[in-house]
């Protein structure tokens, strides 16, 4: 089996049961992103390409971790071996943290909310960068909204500036208002993640409500403007009920305008607990197309230096998971 065939079952999949010798040493807990408030997630890496992998005991997957971050994933008859990668903060090789842990709005697919996690402090902040400064080839920064965007944005821009002694790459993924990119980009940021997160106006309306995804493209727009090429990216989730004809024409006018799409594949959490994941077949065939789009745009993930085209964990990279 290729690797984007064995990613895409695994991401389809969803889950791991962890067998052999303990991995607590390689589980990352997050309080953002698909794995928030789980039982945590291993990544497995293959020659240099990596996947993250939930933990469950009722994990659909067998994972057998033979010592030393030495393991053996199988997925139906085929089994593979790859290493598990130790974790900085959140994920291998960056300081990925979560400012504010709760938000105001109520994304359907978000379990954010629900978590009604805190701020955290500047402080406790540079000291968790500290610990893993030697760890890290980058930091990243997302947040909910605790109170409203502008505050939020005005607080996460306190934190950059705290960070900036650290002298790596910083990437910041919030939710954006009027002149966010340019101010991120006058305190040192080297790449935004805004997201669109469904293909859709119509999607977007149902699942965001309170929030305007026609704004968040307006912003995407200027972003390319001050950030350049290879620097703007935009989570766009698979699996709510776009067809892929939709999700075509949302990569299209995101690369466009020059934005490189992430295209996530859905967690079911949050309000849509009891949705399906999106098939392997289907990631494959987006995968397929997001592939060629970036390539007509002239698009390349693989120049990330922070966040999730960084990491590849969670989804299928175009000229990474190829
Ligand atoms: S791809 Fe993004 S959300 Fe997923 S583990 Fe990596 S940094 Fe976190």
């Amino acid at each position: 089996m290729e690797w984007d065939e064995l990613k895409a079952g695994i991401l389809a999949a969803g889950s791991a049961r962890i067998t052999g010798l303990p991995a607590d040493d390689y589980l990352a807990v997050s309080t953002a992103g698909p794995g928030a408030g789980g039982e945590g997630s291993v990544f497995f890496s293959v020659a240099g390409r990596r996947v993250r992998i939930p933990v469950e005991e009722e994990g659909t997957l067998v994972l057998e971790h033979r010592g030393s971050g030495i393991a053996v994933l199988c997925i139906g008859r085929e089994c593979i071996e790859g290493i598990l990668e130790p974790v900085a903060l959140h994920c291998p090789r960056q300081a990925y943290i979560t400012v504010s842990a709760g938000c105001i709005y109520h994304c359907r697919y978000c379990r954010v909310p629900a978590l009604g996690g805190k701020r955290k402090s500047v402080a406790e902040i540079r000291e968790m960068v500290g610990r893993v400064r030697d760890r890290i080839d980058a930091i990243s920064i997302t947040s909910g909204v605790a109170y409203d965007p502008k505050e939020e944005e005005k607080y996460v821009i306190s934190v950059i500036r705290a960070l900036a002694p650290f002298s790596v790459p910083i990437g910041v993924s919030i939710y954006p208002v009027f002149g966010t990119p340019d101010r991120l980009r006058a305190e040192g940021a080297a790449e935004v993640k805004f997201n669109v997160e469904a293909a859709t106006d119509r999607i977007f309306r149902t699942m965001c409500p309170g929030l305007d995804r026609r704004e968040i493209l307006r912003i995407l727009a200027r972003s390319v403007e001050v950030f350049g090429k290879n620097r703007v990216y935009s989570n766009v989730i698979i699996g709510l009920g776009e067809t892929d004809a939709e999700m075509e024409d949302c990569i299209g006018e995101l690369a466009g305008m020059g934005v490189i799409p992430v295209l996530r594949p859905l967690n079911p959490a949050g309000e849509l607990a009891g949705w399906a994941r999106p098939s392997a077949e289907r990631l494959l065939r987006l995968f397929r197309i997001h592939e060629r789009i970036l390539r007509e745009k002239g698009l390349d993930p693989c120049s990330a230096v922070t966040m999730c085209s960084a990491c590849t964990g969670c989804d299928m990279v175009p000229g990474r998971d190829a």
